[in-house]
């Protein structure tokens, strides 16, 4: 309820790593879905596979991405890879133009976390040739703040001038679409950080996203 408030008029997705972050997706997710969340983020395509048994109807994102080993698991329960580099974006662009019946999936840009989503290079590389997003339906960008439980850290808004950056200079490949930034301390650090849909996980299941 909270994070309704504080990111209206953007929507709250549920991100539901590791089981809920322990506590058990079997409780968790129909709890969140009945308090109105449509969009949730896990990490592996198991997750998502479980995920999809309780909730039919939900947008599920994997945020390691599909491979070509796992697509088959994407398109059978309708989950959205997040696209991680551009090979990962060659794979499933691949799968587009196979005629395949798939969900929009998401870009994950790197801005300084330095843990999945595409390099400063790939994102120039990517705007420069954006064919290579041709017959690739896309939802959302994301990007994950490394500091967010700091406020006065100066990565933070480094990290958002980063994204606004990587983001306009795409938009000629991707088209207008949702921006992600904030996860559950990201979205205290106000209004410039909450774009057009907030993230939060570990608050969620009862962690302080505010420390100090
Ligand atoms: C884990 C994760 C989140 C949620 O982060 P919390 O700190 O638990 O709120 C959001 N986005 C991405 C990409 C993540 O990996």
């Amino acid at each position: 309820q909270l994070y309704c408030e504080m990111a209206a008029p953007a929507p709250v997705a549920a991100s539901l790593k590791a089981d809920a972050y322990g506590l058990g997706i079997e409780r968790i997710a129909p709890a969140l879905a009945a308090a109105g969340c449509e969009i949730f983020f896990v990490a592996l395509p198991c997750e998502g596979i479980a995920l999809r048994k309780l909730l039919p109807r939900v947008c599920i994102v994997v945020l390691s991405g599909a491979d070509r080993v796992s697509a088959p698991l994407f398109i059978r329960n309708r989950l959205s890879p997040a696209l991680n580099s551009l090979d990962q974006i060659a794979g499933w662009q691949h799968i587009c133009a196979a005629g395949e019946d798939v969900e929009a999936a998401i870009l994950h840009i790197d801005t300084g976390m330095s843990r999945l989503g595409l390099t400063p290079d790939e994102v120039s590389l990517l705007a420069a040739e954006p064919a290579r997003l041709d017959g690739i339906r896309l939802q959302c960008i994301l990007s994950h703040l490394a500091c967010a439980d700091e406020p006065d850290n100066a990565m933070n808004a480094r990290q958002r001038n980063a994204f606004i950056a990587a983001t306009a200079a795409l938009e000629p490949a991707t088209g207008r679409v949702a921006r992600s930034l904030a996860n559950s301390s990201g979205t205290f650090l106000g209004r410039d950080f909450h774009f057009d849909l907030v993230r939060p996980g570990a608050a969620l299941y009862g962690i302080n996203p505010v420390p100090q």
